[in-house]
């Protein structure tokens, strides 16, 4: 049995990155969604266990204390976390396992587990992403600024990742990462080690 892919995928806010995400579940129906726990208010038409874990802040800090996270993250004033869920044995057993989280998350996830693929979203423009973050019409002059600064600083940090897909749109993006995913499929390092060569004769 292979081990399963950990797949990581952040991205400048901005990005459309969850939409890209769950175009993949819905291709690849075998790659299981890690979901986050986050002390965030539930949007419309999110549903708790399906989208995230929604925990007050106590229940996240009790989480914390009791070590139930791979990574946890401050992001826009809420907390955010991977929970650790099993992911090791799942992977063993050779589930592919999703995380859509933050770039400080990533990065941390990367250094505990560097087999990862690490995937990076990027807007197509820097015009096109302001654009997409006015689009929402939620944001102040001001908070406008600071995701905008913001989504710079983490186009930064993109340069720790494994591969950058240009979100042109949800289709293209989706198809490369599924792509990156077929490719990481076949690397030797997975496949070689499977046969027992030494067995051979
Ligand atoms: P939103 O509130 O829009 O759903 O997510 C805000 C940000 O939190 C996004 O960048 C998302 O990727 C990130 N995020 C979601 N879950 C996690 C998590 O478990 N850990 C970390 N570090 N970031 C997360």
């Amino acid at each position: 049995m292979n081990r399963g892919l950990l797949i990581v995928v952040s991205g400048a806010s901005g990005t459309g990155k969850g939409t890209v995400c769950k175009k993949i579940l819905a291709d690849l129906p075998a790659v299981a969604y890690s979901i986050s726990a986050t002390t965030r208010a539930p949007r419309p038409g999110e549903v708790d266990g399906k989208e995230y874990y929604f925990i007050s802040r106590d229940e996240f800090k009790a989480w914390i204390d009791d070590g139930k996270f791979l990574e946890f993250a401050e992001v826009y004033g809420n907390y955010y976390g991977t929970p650790l869920n099993k992911i090791e044995e799942r992977l063993k057993r050779g589930e592919d396992i999703l995380l859509e989280i933050d770039v400080q998350g990533a990065l941390n996830v990367k250094r505990k587990m560097p087999e990862g693929i690490y995937i990076f979203l990027l807007p197509p423009s820097l015009e096109e992403l302001r654009r997409r973050i006015e689009g929402r019409g939620t944001e102040t002059q001001e908070s406008l600024k600071r995701r905008l600064a913001n989504a710079v600083a983490e186009i930064q940090i993109g340069r720790e990742y494994d591969y950058a897909v240009v979100n042109d749109s949800v289709d293209n993006a989706a198809a490369q990462i599924e792509a990156i995913l077929a490719a990481e499929r076949c690397k030797v390092a997975r496949n070689l080690d499977k046969f027992n060569l030494e067995e051979a004769f």
